[in-house]
């Protein structure tokens, strides 16, 4: 019979109607009054989200976009960096680094584990330049204690490079008072907005290293993207529609208080965790601590049908694991724009569905 589509995604996101409704119109020159008026509005509530009183770039191109504009702009060929790789996502800025001629260290966790800086300070010296960990590992569903790398970090010359993309405006992030040095995120993740665009931001630190990083820049240029963002415009032609839809998201988040948002997600995913729980799914997450509240990962050996069946029969759409955890785990998106009910109409489908599974 009939189903509504109940998402819960791991990126991209479901857009909220009153951003729907925002896109719906005919397009701006983005020379315009009007969208500098937006970009402004967006630049200054992103600082919100961010925690900080540097400035945010708006960048368009995916989040990735974004992590090539941090190489990039802060480093240099030669450079001496440490990469916390966690699973697919992690790896992939491991990967970029190489390619821009970095001299990379992996420190390398199991699937579902995360790395703390007791395992990684050992190996910075006053030659690292940087040290990469990704804030929230959506291939494994595990969080990183980005407060204690900034900690540890803060005295040394090496820069803390945070990839958010699946962890800023879903779980706890404070750019400045944890002494990150560049984060960057999409902006279909946890911020609500369609695929386009990335956001960036760079501490003080971080800025002076662009003063003498030596690799070419030319697109992702983060001088002059600040330098123009800080009168609502951008070097080139920006994904107009995707920026415009971010406003309206992000204003959602700023209206409700970006603590409530988080609080509000932290409810969902527990509600998740202990709905699955009692159905005998668990969490993949080795130390529950680290579980991430954005991408809840679970183990289960029937996952793929698990997903499929919660598709087919109940229109509620979750993930497969991803890459090699495909078929023994699934992940349910929290963040964003999601509800109780929501959650509440997942936990009811997935008792359905494992009991039909359980009796096969
Ligand atoms: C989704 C994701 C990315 C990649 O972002 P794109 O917007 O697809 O380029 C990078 N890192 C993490 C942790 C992600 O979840």
């Amino acid at each position: 019979m009939y189903n509504k589509n109940i998402m819960l995604m791991a990126g991209p996101t479901t857009i909220p109607e009153r951003e729907l409704a925002a896109m719906n119109r005919q397009i701006i020159f983005h020379r315009s009054q009007e969208f500098e008026d937006i970009s402004l509005e967006l630049t200054e509530n992103l600082k919100k989200v961010f925690k900080t009183k540097n400035d945010v770039m708006v960048l368009t191109g995916s989040g990735t976009s974004a992590m090539e504009a941090s190489i990039q702009n802060c480093f240099s060929a030669g450079d001496e960096v440490i990469c916390v790789v966690l699973g697919v996502f992690s790896e992939r800025m491991a990967r970029m680094a190489e390619t821009y001629g970095l001299n990379v260290r992996r420190i390398t966790k199991p699937d579902g584990e995360v790395a703390t800086p007791e395992d990684v300070m050992p190996y910075v010296t006053e030659n690292t330049k940087g040290v990469f960990v990704v804030h929230n590992e959506s291939a494994t569903g595990v969080t990183s204690d980005i407060r204690a790398f900034g900690e540890a970090l803060k005295d040394t010359n090496a820069l803390l490079v945070v990839d958010t993309v699946s962890g800023i405006g879903a779980i706890d992030f404070a750019m400045d008072d944890w002494h990150v040095d560049v984060a960057f995120a999409s902006s279909q993740k946890a911020l609500m907005g369609a695929p386009g665009t990335a956001v960036i931001c760079l501490s003080d630190k971080a800025w002076k290293a662009t003063e003498t990083s030596t690799l070419p820049t030319f697109y992702l240029d983060l001088t002059s993207a600040r330098d123009m963002g800080r009168k609502g415009q951008q070097p080139w032609t920006p994904a107009i529609y995707a920026i415009i839809g971010l406003n309206e998201s992000v204003k959602m988040i700023v209206e409700q208080g970006i603590d409530n948002v988080i609080a509000h997600n932290s409810k969902l995913s527990a509600m998740v965790v202990e709905g699955l729980h009692k159905i005998g799914i668990e969490l993949f997450a080795k130390d529950k601590r680290y579980a991430s509240k954005s991408v809840n990962t679970f183990a289960y050996d029937k996952a793929p049908e698990f997903v499929r069946r919660l598709k087919e029969e109940y229109g509620i759409t979750i993930y497969n694991g991803q890459a090699h955890l495909m078929s023994s785990t699934f992940r349910v998106g929290t963040m964003g724009y999601v509800s109780e009910t929501d959650i509440a109409a997942f936990l009811y489908a997935a008792e359905k569905v494992k009991a039909e599974l359980d009796a096969e």
